[in-house]
């Protein structure tokens, strides 16, 4: 069978990363970001068999300039004849997708529709998908929503406790993000531990710069702390996470914040930026906390006992925990988050093995939690390029 290699696009506003991945096994054969993109000086980075290089694009060059750069790479590195499709990363899918899909002229119109709830992220992804789909007019292009996985989600776990015309008009409600991720980290804490997809209760934390908890019941989203947009739940790099929401007309009204102020404040100058004062990075905070740096351990602090009160939470949702699973730059490298997280779960009876924990890092899966420990906790390192791949790949065979 010939290799079935997918193209993998994740458009923001100025950027966008690329890979080409390998569906079967998750091989990444070639991975880059084109940056500054309308900028002066925009790039285009790549690497490709272990080297690394940089391409000057033409000043103020856009999205459209860099993929057909991408094309012409693609070309050059031979690449082309085992694509199979064209996956794109689509922050928002609303209520209207359950699941990855071939893009038509609805899908178009459907994710249009739901840019009003994800208006930085939304309205890149569809100019990625519009550029890409003149660049590669041969390919299928496949969208692939990181809201998805979370549509699982019951009734009484997604709405607010706003007038339910609320949701029923305006689409308000709990979507979740990070869906591929949280995704494929229960998948792969299935097979590690041989848990039963029919009887098994997991918190995946996914801590990037952006972070989420996601409950997951039998392979399924049951609760998740985002919400309308990816700006609820846990202390992040620059976002606030939950506040009391009687913090916007105490803003507005007594400090005469617009709304574009607040969404700016809560956006980019919180988290542990805003608390540090100091740098929204997980190790430089370490450092610094490791340095008698009081606000960076008062970031350090508030991010580990959010994110347990969540975990400790979410065990209501599931009605108990058999497994706690932590991924992202931060859940995959950080021994010392993770410990003190588990540390404060101590009356789960759960509890951490120190040698395991300092092991896991920088791509090592594995358990780290006592082999007495009532909860298992273990770090999954995610890819979510590979679960697009695979997505790709599957519907592009399925609708031939
Ligand atoms: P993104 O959400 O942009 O994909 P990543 O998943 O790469 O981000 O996570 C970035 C975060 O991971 C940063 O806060 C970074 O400091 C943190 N991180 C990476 N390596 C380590 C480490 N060794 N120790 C602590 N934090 C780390």
């Amino acid at each position: 069978m010939p290799s079935q290699h997918v193209l993998v696009l994740n458009c923001g506003s100025s950027s966008f990363k690329f890979a080409i991945i390998a569906a079967s096994t998750g091989h990444e054969i070639l991975s880059g970001l084109a940056e500054r993109l309308g900028d002066a000086a925009p790039s285009l980075k790549y690497k490709f068999s272990g080297t690394k290089t940089v391409v000057e694009l033409p000043p103020h060059a856009e999205h459209k300039a860099a993929i057909l750069k991408l094309v012409d790479l693609i070309t050059e590195l031979k690449l082309g004849d085992d694509l199979v499709a064209v996956g794109h990363r689509v922050v928002h899918g609303g209520e209207a997708f359950t699941q990855s899909i071939l893009v038509d002229g609805d899908v178009l119109a459907a994710i249009q529709q739901t840019s009003a709830l994800a208006p930085l992220h939304n309205p890149a992804n569809l100019l990625g998908i519009d550029v890409a789909t003149s660049a590669f007019k041969h390919l299928p292009q496949i969208a692939v929503f990181d809201t998805a996985f979370h549509q699982t989600m019951p009734e009484h776990a997604y709405l607010y406790a706003l007038p339910y015309e609320m949701y029923q008009k305006h689409g308000i409600r709990r979507y979740g993000f990070h869906g591929t991720s949280h995704c494929y980290v229960s998948e792969q804490t299935h097979q590690i531990l041989g848990l039963d997809k029919n009887n098994s209760k997991i918190v995946t934390a996914h801590l990037g710069n952006g972070c989420s908890v996601t409950a997951i019941k039998n392979g399924r989203s049951v609760d998740t702390s985002m919400g309308l947009t990816p700006l609820e739940g846990l202390v992040m790099g620059t976002r606030s996470g939950d506040i009391d929401p009687g913090l916007f007309a105490y803003l507005s009204d007594q400090l005469g914040y617009s709304s574009k102020d607040i969404d700016t404040l809560l956006n980019k100058q919180s988290g542990l930026l805003g608390i540090s004062a100091l740098s929204n990075d997980c190790r430089t905070i370490e450092e610094a906390a490791a340095n008698g740096h009081k606000q960076a351990q008062l970031a350090l602090e508030m991010f580990c006992f959010r994110l347990a009160k969540y975990i400790a939470s979410f065990a209501v949702s599931l009605g108990g925990l058999d497994a706690l699973v932590f991924t992202g730059g931060i859940g995959e490298n950080s021994d010392l988050i993770r410990q003190r997280v588990i540390e404060q779960l101590a009356f789960f009876g759960m509890t951490c093995d120190h040698d395991k924990n300092q092991a896991a890092r920088f791509g090592h899966q594995g358990i780290i939690s006592t082999n007495d420990s009532n909860v298992i906790a273990l770090v999954v390192p995610t890819n979510e390029e590979w679960v697009i791949a695979k997505d790709a790949a599957r519907i592009t065979k399925e609708t031939k």
